[in-house]
């Protein structure tokens, strides 16, 4: 076992997180044991979790499965958590709707059915709480007080409900100039919220400064120190997506990209079902999308490049804007792998998009619903997803944290005096 390169300094008994047996390099594959790690002692690569996956018969699985809870602790056997962790307090998300999304699929010229993973529905109406649950475990289990992140909004509140639930400290970092939606639940939990003078890099570079500085000891930055047990939450979303299915594959998913390790974990979840015979193995795909002010995935893609140059973001796709995206690399792997795609589409496609599943659907999307739902309909357009063949769209979060993006556009159609005579004048009854 190699020397371990602890950062945040937590104590070190041995942690209970299920079936999680190690962490491994993603680049040289290099095992270190479980604890807050997340760079390779001997080539700086990410590390992941390693698991003991169960052994017996994919139908037990499935029933045991299908017998659990309401939210992602129906795959505790799947993820880094203790077998107890539904008897823990935690947010409990998870679960959310998988819309078959008829009246959309009719709009863009989809056969082959068409879904929308509404993950507006969780309990800090965002993708974000699966990861953070997880990561208060791994918190808890490494001995951490304090629970922190640097953030493009939706991980703060997430951070902040969480901890409030765990009976942890919470101080959390974002830029400071955020929707006021994303203020608002990122404070309204009572924890510290501390708004940085830059954008979400910025942020972030302050909180690795801040890991290895005796004023952070003690805390467990969920997407930095406690990161590769954080992204494991976004497997869930695969769990949830084929299981929803009835145990079953999708051709082809669109799934918007920060970091993009929503993308790469989903990938990871999918893989997984594959090997433990909970889905039949087939071919399927993997798009991504970004946003065009915030796209340096999408410009590696189109340019064939394997490496990602940094962007300075501009787009009102703010929990997306990041410049710099720790798994883009992972990104193009898996999109190139599975024969899918980056792409990306301006903010008035967003905006158009956003409206689109609203009118077609009734569900309200963030910013980040409108980049995913519009690079889906501008590939479809475009002949590069098949519309004969069934595709998921992840709608990671919810519109109500975003209105600024919509509010121009989206107003009273009249305002009257309350009588029949100004309705009719108003020309909106039947008569
Ligand atoms: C954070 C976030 C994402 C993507 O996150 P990754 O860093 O790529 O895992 C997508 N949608 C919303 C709404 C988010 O808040
Ligand atoms: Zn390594």
């Amino acid at each position: 076992m190699a020397v371990q390169t602890v950062a945040g300094n937590a104590t070190t008994a041995t942690p209970d997180l299920g079936p999680a047996a190690a962490l491994s390099c993603r680049e040289c594959g290099e095992r270190f044991e479980l604890g807050p790690l997340f760079a390779c002692a001997s080539c700086f690569g990410p590390l992941e979790v390693a698991y003991d996956l169960p052994t017996g018969s994919p139908e037990e699985l499935r029933k045991r499965i299908e017998a659990g809870p309401d939210n992602i602790w129906r795959y505790a056997p799947l993820l880094p958590v203790p077998a107890d962790v539904a008897d823990k307090p935690n947010i409990n998300p998870g679960f959310t709707k998988l819309v078959k999304a008829d009246n959309l699929a009719r709009e863009l010229g989809v056969t082959g059915g068409l879904y929308v993973k509404d993950d507006s529905g969780n309990p800090t109406h965002s993708f974000k709480d699966r990861v953070v649950a997880i990561a208060v475990e791994a918190a808890r289990a490494f001995g951490f007080t304090t629970l922190s992140c640097s953030s493009t909004g939706n991980l703060a509140g997430a951070v902040g409900a969480a901890a409030a639930r765990a009976g942890l400290r919470s101080c959390v970092f974002i830029p400071h100039d955020l929707e006021q939606g994303k203020v608002v639940m990122a404070a309204v939990y009572g924890g510290e919220l501390v708004g940085i003078e830059g954008n979400y890099d910025d942020v972030n570079r302050f909180c690795s400064e801040l890991i290895g500085d005796p004023l952070g000891e003690g805390w467990g930055f969920v997407n930095v120190n406690l990161r590769p047990y954080y992204g494991e939450g976004s497997k869930t979303l695969a769990y949830e997506i084929c299981e929803q299915l009835g145990w079953r594959l999708p051709d082809q998913i669109v799934i918007p990209i920060a970091s993009g390790s929503q993308l790469t974990k989903i990938d990871k979840g999918l893989q997984e079902l594959i090997k433990l015979g909970l889905v039949e193995d087939k071919p399927y795909k993997i798009f991504g999308a970004q946003a065009e002010g915030c796209s340096p995935v999408s410009a590696a893609f189109k340019a064939g490049h394997d490496v990602v140059r940094p962007q300075k973001p501009n787009t009102i796709a703010k929990s997306l804007a990041i410049g710099n995206p720790a798994d883009g690399p992972y990104v193009l792997d898996i999109a190139r792998r599975t024969g899918g795609a980056v792409e990306d589409v301006t903010d008035e496609q967003v905006v158009d998009a956003i409206k689109l599943l609203a009118r077609t659907e009734g569900i309200f999307g963030e910013t980040a619903g409108g980049v995913t739902l519009g690079v889906t309909k501008k590939l479809i357009e475009a002949g590069v997803i098949d519309p004969t063949l069934t595709t998921v769209v992840v709608n990671t979060g919810d519109g109500l944290k975003t209105l600024d993006a919509v509010s121009a556009t989206s107003q009273a159609t009249a305002t009257i005096k309350p009588s029949l005579d100004a309705f009719r004048a108003a020309g909106l009854g039947t008569a």
